[in-house]
């Protein structure tokens, strides 16, 4: 099961090698995430004058209507990839919310419908379970917040994987059945993420399993480019002017950014300032403390939200990702609990959207960057919403009224329709309670 050698790579592989962020040492493309000399993390290297001769608008256009369209761009060799339809996600243009928050030009790109688990997760783990078959792994794994659970067990199933997740025990109940309906080993670690998190780096040197987070982790991150792709050509072949992006451990938000960087530079796109703005709750938001205080390193903290899929205390991408906000003259902001669950009901009534407590701190975020004047009315903004509400039902229980109950009876009914057009007229008019 233990893989050590890398398997013969195909000709028309743009893929080259795994270098460290930091010291740029090299290393061939095995199950590898961290670098031998300086303990950086590994990245993936390409041929990207290979990629634009192969790639043109048309011939992605002509590709499969899912993250395998931008197949060049992905660390893996293979022609056939597990296909799941992941990806190609709605780009909605939202009016209503934009007048509501003062903004011009709006963009929800709803990855709460991503297949087939409904989360961003489903990038990812397509591209880290198609590398973890070509490296030979028999046995496939994840340290999750929850919808990385729901992702590895899903697309296991389909490829026909062992599966074993591990997860924090105090998990939403929809993030557990998401995850044992597809009938892997579930671990509930009595633990916060960071504890699942070192106890699955102790697994993945002990058993050869293959963690997609952990030692495929640079294969597995690369999936979060697509979602850069696909809101260019969504877009129109365009950049946006600003993007908001939820961040646990920082790699989407800092793959987004290569993915805007890699389109610029096989000529796909015109290159054009973007700026980066990120999400996080209060009750984790290392990075955002490191942004704020201006530090070239992060401060673990103990995560404490309802916020739980984007609740990493030591996030390991988190300073590349301030050093982003940084440079592009983004930021990085934080909400309370209450703001997030506001934030989930202004999408829902805004734009009939639906989205997990993730989503919730996004647009909570976007809505405290518009009041401050960090997002100015007429940038074209794009917002990541990354899961999806069903999942995460307790976080609204309580706040989003009930429904009427009445007896199969149009007086009844009519009773009822009046009391409810009463309140209603309360709500909207509180002086004169
Ligand atoms: C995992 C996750 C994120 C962010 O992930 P990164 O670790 O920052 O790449 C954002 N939203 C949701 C819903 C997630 O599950
Ligand atoms: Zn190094």
């Amino acid at each position: 099961m233990t893989q050590t050698t890398t398997p013969q790579q195909s000709t028309s592989a743009t893929f080259k090698a795994l270098k460290c962020k930091e010291c740029g040492e090299e290393y061939e493309l095995k199950a590898a995430h961290v670098c031998e000399f300086c303990f950086g993390p590994l990245e993936v290297t390409y041929d990207y004058s290979a990629i634009r001769r192969m790639v043109t608008r048309e011939s992605i256009q002509a590709g499969p209507h899912s993250i395998w369209r931008y197949r060049a761009f992905l660390p893996v060799a293979t022609d056939k990839p597990i296909d799941v339809g992941t990806g190609m996600t709605p780009l909605v243009q939202a009016h209503r919310l934009a007048r509501r928050l003062g903004l011009e030009q709006l963009y929800i790109k709803n990855d709460a419908v991503n297949m087939p688990t409904l989360s961003f997760k489903d990038r990812v783990v397509s591209v880290a379970l198609t590398r973890a078959q070509e490296l030979s792994f028999s046995t496939v794994s994840c340290a999750s917040t929850g919808n990385l659970a729901n992702s590895t067990a899903a697309i296991a199933a389909r490829a026909g994987l062992d599966c074993c997740v591990f997860i924090p025990a105090d998990l939403e109940a929809g993030k557990v059945m998401g995850t044992l309906i597809y009938g892997p080993t579930v671990m509930a670690v009595e633990g916060n993420y960071d504890q699942v998190n070192r106890l699955c780096s102790e697994v993945a040197n002990t058993h050869g399993w293959g963690f997609v987070n952990i030692n495929l982790r640079p294969y597995y991150s690369e999936g979060s480019k697509t979602l850069g792709y696909e809101v260019a050509e969504q877009l129109g072949w365009q950049l946006p002017d600003h993007v908001v992006v939820p961040l646990a451990s920082g790699s989407l938000f800092t793959k987004i950014y290569k993915g805007f960087q890699e389109f610029v530079q096989v000529g796909l796109v015109d290159e054009k300032p973007v700026r980066f703005s990120g999400a996080q709750a209060d009750g984790c938001s290392p990075i955002a403390q490191a942004y704020r205080e201006n530090r070239d390193f992060i401060t673990p903290v103990k995560p404490n939200t309802i916020a739980k899929s984007i609740a990493i205390g030591n996030p390991a991408d988190g300073i590349y990702a301030s050093e982003i906000a940084r440079k592009t003259n983004g930021t990085i902001e934080s909400v309370s609990d209450a703001e997030i669950i506001d934030g989930i009901k202004l999408l829902a009534e805004t734009e009939g959207i639906f989205t997990e407590t993730a989503g919730g701190t996004t647009i909570a975020v976007l809505k405290k960057l518009v009041e401050a004047g960090k997002i100015a009315p007429n940038e074209k903004t794009v917002v990541y919403i990354t899961g999806n509400g069903l999942k995460t039902q307790e976080a609204v229980q309580g706040y989003v009224g009930e429904p009427l109950t009445i007896e199969p009876k149009l007086d009844s009914f009519e009773r009822a329709l009046e009391r409810s057009q009463v309140l209603e007229r309360l709500e909207w008019q509180p002086v004169l309670v």
